[in-house]
């Protein structure tokens, strides 16, 4: 039989319907035996998750003042749970053990950490699964880096033998026994590793969104889902602000060969996103996968006559901006020209010095700064060895009147970025959707 890993996110576990939604995706296919929960989150816009309620849990604490009344919330969460699932299991020793703990100095990650274990206690009682705690599982170092080696042979160890699992997602264990936990919406990454860990066929990521979406449905209405990605193409998405995976959660499956799929437990029957390997074939040559974009960057163009020529002018250039400590997104260059494209938030106070010892140091003919500006990425593996792609693009952005002020093409032609000022943001990107994908 074939393995899925199933990892179910907040909103999946939010409360007891979602819960029993959960329940009925596990046992509607025998291969989803490792499954990895989240903490329950929101369960409308003005809730809050049980990993933010932990968290200031533990910020009381630390300052010595008392956290009764927001333990509380944590606790009726679980017992209301734990009550309308019809479970008969008591959580209250854990829960007041954690308590316990966190008043009595345990870590920060500890205490966030939690909210997975309790969770993962109450979804194994439910679908009578064994339950693998992550901290005898997934390792860390000494210096606090996740140890892919050791986990992979501990997740092979203590997972070859048991049929299925609910292993709870987020953390891990460090060498002397301490919790340690992923970044925020680590969860993915544990299901990610587990997935590698025990040669799954699939890695199913459950969420609230049936798949990615080709660009932010708050510019264009009801973007199309994408039903298959690369892992590459989602990294270049993902880099320019489309998030549904969290960033580390690709790599443990990716050097896999798994494939991950993005589902929405609130509609079981779409078939979501699938994320797949560059090796799959290309099944929409000349189409794109989709779109993102992000805001607030700056360009500083540099002119200087036979720059080409000048050894070392890149070098002086780049230098300048390492003594700042600012690093560049992008840094495109013509004959005499290069130009710096840097997110706003780097330049930060830095901007006039900057400029001083470009001057001082580069002796450049003229130094222009150009605020406000949006990069916005088109990608699409699609594209490659297709001409007339950037035609299509660049007619498109045209005739919306969009004016570009940078153009950048990645060398494995999977990825476009133009540069525009802010003003023209939204505009460009539905030009380039309505060019692509629907008229
Ligand atoms: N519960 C954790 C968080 O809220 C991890 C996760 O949900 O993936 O960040």
């Amino acid at each position: 039989m074939g393995i899925k890993v199933c990892k179910f996110g907040g909103t999946s576990l939010a409360d007891a319907g979602q819960i029993r939604k959960v329940q009925d995706v596990v046992n509607s296919d025998a291969k989803r035996r490792y499954i990895v929960p989240s903490a329950p989150g929101k369960r409308g816009s003005d809730d809050r998750k049980i990993t933010d309620l932990l968290y200031l849990c533990h910020g009381h604490a630390k300052q010595h003042i008392p956290f009764d009344g927001v333990f509380e919330l944590i606790t009726d969460r679980y017992h209301d749970i734990i009550t309308q699932l019809g479970l008969s299991m008591d959580l209250s020793k854990y829960l007041e053990k954690i308590k316990t703990d966190i008043a009595e100095g345990a870590s920060v990650d500890y205490a966030a950490s939690r909210g997975e274990y309790l969770c993962g206690r109450i979804i194994a009682q439910l679908l009578d699964y064994p339950f693998v705690d992550a901290a005898d599982i997934i390792c860390f170092n000494a210096g606090g880096r996740f140890d892919a080696e050791k986990t992979q042979q501990r997740v092979s160890d203590r997972l070859s033998g048991t049929e299925q699992a609910v292993i709870p997602g987020f953390y891990g264990q460090l060498p002397d026994g301490q919790i340690k936990t992923f970044s925020r919406g680590g969860s993915d990454v544990t299901g990610a590793i587990v997935a590698r860990g025990v040669g799954a066929d699939v890695y199913e990521n459950w969420t609230d969104v049936s798949g990615l979406l080709m660009t932010d449905p708050r510019v264009v209405d009801n973007p199309e889902t994408i039903d298959t990605i690369t892992y590459r193409e989602l990294r270049e998405l993902a880099y320019m602000g489309a998030t549904v995976l969290h960033d580390e959660a690709i790599f443990p499956v990716r050097k896999a060969g798994i494939p991950v799929n993005i589902r929405n437990t609130n509609r079981p029957d779409d078939a979501g996103t699938m994320i797949v390997d560059e090796a799959q074939p290309i099944t929409h040559q000349g189409t794109i996968s989709g779109i993102a974009g992000r805001k607030e960057f700056t360009v500083i163009s540099i002119e200087k006559a036979l720059m080409n020529q000048e050894m070392g002018f890149g070098r002086r250039v780049l230098s300048v901006l390492e003594v700042h400590g600012i690093s560049f997104e992008h840094m495109p260059s013509g004959i005499d020209t290069m130009s710096l494209v840097i997110a706003d938030a780097q330049l930060e106070g830095k901007l006039d010095a900057v400029l001083e010892d470009l001057k001082n140091e580069c002796r450049p003919d003229t130094v222009d700064v150009y605020p406000n500006m949006a990069l916005i990425a088109t990608v699409g593996r699609g594209m490659s060895h297709t001409p007339g792609t950037a035609a299509k693009l660049f007619a498109a952005l045209a005739a919306a009147k969009v004016n570009i002020r940078m153009i950048d093409q990645g060398s494995s032609e999977i990825n476009i970025i133009v540069g525009v000022e802010t003003a023209d943001f939204e505009k460009a990107v539905r030009a380039i959707y309505k060019a692509f994908v629907k008229p």
